[in-house]
């Protein structure tokens, strides 16, 4: 596999694309957005510098990442040669199921397609291409230059060949995989999703601050980052869209998303990429948005 094309130069895509064309890969990388691409070269860039301040890599390193990529708005021309496409467009099922559909018909036939999606089914999203045991997910983890875990997941179709495929080139890409079923979350997002969850109601029925319930979960469990961050760092519409396939997909209330986070996703609130989440980041530095907002 040399030609990889990645759909979507959002959070993840930019990730995707960067580590990718890192490892000497070409990438096109697609996005209906042209001003998502420019963002996304601007990230890759950025991200490509602290690499070099940090000495893991060179002035030249970053300049033939760069070149490496190609970026398209039309997605019939930039799936052409890829031999391998991974999707890691909006977390919406009709949207993945319109883009597999055209993948379908414009990727040459032996090409694989792969879902970066957070939870959807890819069964579900295999079943509507003639190339089911050719569709797979490769879900990697934001920041996806920095994160190890790649959870490649087999639907219902997919081939030995395929899954061996991917997970061979994970490990090309310093990843390490692991090979899971496919049902609603994967294993990642079955157990992280409830405890971001959780975490919500905590600060919804007003039991602690925002800073507070981050400060249990970093000091009390050692995890590097609170839970609020975190959802503020995944995107809160992301948690939100992935909280309805668990509880659609499981059919358990134990899944429905608390009020709070559907409230602050409809107001715009996503997190970082739109400014405020459970943290303010207009400043540069986050600040905790003021527990009286949220009562
Ligand atoms: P994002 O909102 O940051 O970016 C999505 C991008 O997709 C946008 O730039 C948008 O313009 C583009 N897009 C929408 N429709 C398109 C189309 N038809 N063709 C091409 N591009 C299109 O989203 P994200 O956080 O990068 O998530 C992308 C995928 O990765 C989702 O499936 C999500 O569940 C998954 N994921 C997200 C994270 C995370 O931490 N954010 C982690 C793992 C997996």
């Amino acid at each position: 596999m040399k030609h990889i094309a990645v759909i979507g130069s959002g959070t993840m895509g930019n990730g995707i694309a960067h580590t990718f064309a890192q490892f000497g890969y070409q990438v096109n990388l697609i996005d209906i957005n042209i001003e998502a691409i420019q963002r996304a070269i601007n990230t890759i860039s950025k991200n490509l510098d602290r690499q070099v301040t940090k000495g893991t890599i060179t002035e030249a390193d970053k300049a033939a990442t760069l070149k490496n990529i190609i970026s398209f708005t039309d997605m019939q021309a930039g799936v052409a040669d890829a031999d391998l496409i991974v999707e890691a467009a909006t977390e919406n099922l009709d949207l993945k199921l319109k883009i597999f559909k055209e993948l379908d018909a414009f990727a040459k036939p032996q090409a694989i397609l792969a879902s970066n999606t957070s939870s959807i089914s890819i069964t579900k999203i295999a079943s509507v291409t003639n190339r089911g045991d050719k569709v797979i997910g490769m879900h990697f983890m934001n920041p996806v230059p920095v994160m190890k875990l790649v959870e490649v997941i087999r639907g219902y179709a997919t081939s030995d060949k395929t899954t061996a495929l991917i997970m061979d080139l994970s490990k090309k890409l310093a990843k390490v995989p692991v090979e899971v079923n496919d049902y609603p979350g994967f294993v990642a997002n079955r157990i992280l999703m409830p405890m971001i969850n959780e975490a919500i109601y905590t600060l919804y029925e007003n039991v602690a601050g925002v800073e507070e319930i981050d400060t249990v979960m970093k000091l009390g469990m050692a995890h590097p980052m609170g839970p609020l961050q975190l959802a503020d760092f995944i995107g809160l519409d992301v948690c939100l869209a992935i909280l309805r396939v668990l509880q659609d997909g499981f059919g358990n209330p134990k899944y429905a998303p608390c009020p709070l986070l559907v409230n602050m996703v409809t107001a715009g609130n996503k997190g970082i990429k739109s400014g405020e989440g459970f943290y303010n980041y207009a400043k540069g530095v986050k600040e905790a948005v003021v527990a009286a907002k949220f009562s």
